[in-house]
């Protein structure tokens, strides 16, 4: 796209979508990757303006519909303790632990506070000496190198009373567990631009080769998304599984170095558990022993159990792609945003919680 405003222009989306009728053939299922892309994509009604024969599926990329059930237990145990100033992004407070959420807890008195950056809760711990102050690491490669940083800034500061609950996943894991599902029918995907800024698409090419699907990098815009479906449908229509930089005003191959060996000197790579889909190899960052001491795990040792969603809630499913919100019986009845029963209704960026808010239907 050669011009920023064009990224909004609606004359500029109607050329792609009749570009798009030009070339599909047959139908095609791709799947997005990023809660920005579902925000975008809901907002905008695209998957009800594409052509018929494209149907675009929802994977799991929103990082509150995705933190497990048990570290959200596990938050809500640090958060109860007396010494503690427990800090989050906004929106983690009310995801669904298995009993309650942070917030129910922060309502009955204890000291959880919402932070817009992990260097807010430095900030805290440097102005509370006598507290033990924790920050809930969640989200994708695009939060993890502030958190790293994070770390690095209170050794630098010598606060021994800083803490991260680390709890990141690395999306390239996930897509290729879901591509390995024999079920699977995703067909082309469209990859996250914000995360690729950090890590870079080369880490997609293996991939795009070995499940012969082709992946596009985009952006958030209306006309990133659609060029993006654009970009992929061409791809699957003339037999190609290629990797694509839609968004080349943000991501390169290689991704930011720098950013990527602050999070190499701060992290290891570890299983994780993934809600609703259960553990993914290699899918997630733990601390790694040299900054032990930063460690929320290993500062405070709590064990949560192993507990089970909602019997109504059917986010997993949701999440790996088998079908969409409108679909679950419990969406806008018994689940709203306002009680919401899984983890997805919770962010706007979540896949139910988008699906409610710009009431939209699948065709
Ligand atoms: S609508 Fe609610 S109950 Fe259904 S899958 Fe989404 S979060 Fe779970």
């Amino acid at each position: 796209m050669e011009y920023v405003n064009e990224i909004r222009d609606p004359k500029t989306a109607e050329r792609f979508l009749n570009k798009l009728k030009e070339i599909t053939t047959r139908p095609w299922n791709i799947m997005e990757t990023c809660g920005d892309q579902t925000l975008t994509i809901l907002k905008n009604n695209i998957q009800n303006r594409l052509p018929e024969k494209i149907r675009i599926i929802h994977g799991p990329g929103c990082p509150a519909g995705v933190t497990p059930l048990e570290m959200i237990d596990k938050a809500i145990l640090i958060a109860g303790l007396n010494d503690v100033i427990f800090t989050s992004f906004g929106d983690m407070l009310r995801v669904p632990g298995s009993k309650k959420d942070l917030l129910s807890v922060k309502s009955k008195g204890c000291d959880i506070r919402a932070v817009q950056s992990p260097l807010d809760a430095v900030k805290i711990a440097e102005e509370n000496p006598g507290k033990r102050v924790v920050f809930f690491g969640v989200g994708f490669e695009t939060n993890a190198p502030e958190n790293a940083m994070s770390i690095k800034a209170a050794k630098l500061k010598k606060l021994p009373n800083y803490f991260i609950l680390c709890s990141h996943l690395l999306l390239p894991p996930a897509i290729k567990f879901l591509l390995s599902d024999k079920e699977s029918r995703i067909e082309g995907i469209l990859a996250p631009g914000d995360m690729c800024s950090v890590m870079g698409y080369g880490q997609y090419i293996p991939i795009a080769d070995d499940f012969r699907v082709p992946i596009v990098v985009t952006g958030f815009e209306l006309n990133d998304i659609l060029h993006g479906i654009y970009m992929t449908v061409k791809q699957l229509e003339e037999g190609k599984y290629e990797v694509e930089n839609q968004y080349t005003r943000a991501v390169n191959c290689l991704g930011n170095l720098g950013a990527k060996e602050v999070m190499e000197d701060v992290f290891d790579v570890t299983d994780r558990k993934w809600r609703g889909i259960g553990v993914i190899p290699d899918s997630g960052y733990k601390i790694t022993e040299r900054y032990k001491a930063f460690d929320a795990e290993q500062e405070f040792k709590v064990e949560s159990q192993e507990e089970e969603e909602s019997d109504l809630c059917i986010a997993g499913i949701i999440m790996q792609g088998k079908i969409t919100p409108p679909e679950c019986p419990a969406f806008a009845k018994q689940c709203t945003p306002e009680h919401p029963l899984g983890a997805p209704m919770v962010s706007s960026k979540g896949a139910c919680a988008a699906y409610f808010h710009y009431k939209r239907k699948d065709r």
